[in-house]
């Protein structure tokens, strides 16, 4: 019996078709914006508007009126998070644009009402970053000293191991407050506890 190898191997080489419609697929897929590389469409205004929706619940935060909270992811920083066209997006900013209008490069979406899962359109509103900061300060929510959950040390420890260091080496201290030498040098020069 004969076995015609490059038939066999090669199957359809003779025609160049295949080929072509498979890099025509790839291509097409690769170029048409409406696809990313996955083959996924990013969201329509309406499902994305739908999204929101189906991913937060109304509750009572003590502001006016009702928060939307996202149930969804967050990011590090403990806002709502949603991937929409190859980018993370803050959910804030997606109710701002979607209710509300574009957002100006480089304006942050605030919260009225302090909560940042929270992206109710009404609750939302523009500023700078250093807005945003002087928000948060006159808001105390910032996170310092013992209010973290994982503090070892309080008030008067820090006092002390400062008083105390001016005299005793770091490694005592270290091993007495029951934290490493990087923290007593920390709260030595004030990179932590800075406001005792
Ligand atoms: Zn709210």
């Amino acid at each position: 019996m004969t076995v015609h190898l490059s038939a066999s191997l090669f199957r359809d080489a003779a025609s160049p078709w295949p080929e072509l419609l498979f890099w025509g697929g790839w291509l097409y897929q690769r170029m048409t914006p409406q696809y990313n590389s996955k083959g996924i469409r990013p969201y329509t205004t309406e499902e994305l508007k739908k999204h929101l929706w189906d991913k937060s619940h109304t509750e009572d935060k003590g502001y006016v009126t009702l928060c939307y909270i996202w149930d969804g992811l967050l990011d590090h920083k403990g806002y709502g998070k949603l991937t929409h066209n190859y980018r993370d997006r803050r959910v804030q900013q997606l109710g701002w644009e979607l209710y509300r209008g574009p957002v100006p490069k480089g304006v942050c979406v605030l919260h009225h009402c302090d909560q940042p899962r929270c992206w109710r359109p009404d609750h939302l509103f523009l500023g700078s970053k250093a807005d945003n900061n002087h928000d948060r300060d006159i808001k105390g929510r910032t996170c310092r000293g013992s209010d973290h959950h994982l503090s070892k040390l309080t008030k008067d420890k820090v006092l002390a191991i400062r008083r105390r260091s001016l005299t005793e080496p770091r490694r005592k201290l270290a091993e007495e407050f029951g934290v490493t030498v990087q923290t007593i040098r920390f709260v030595i020069i004030r990179h932590v506890w800075k406001h005792v």
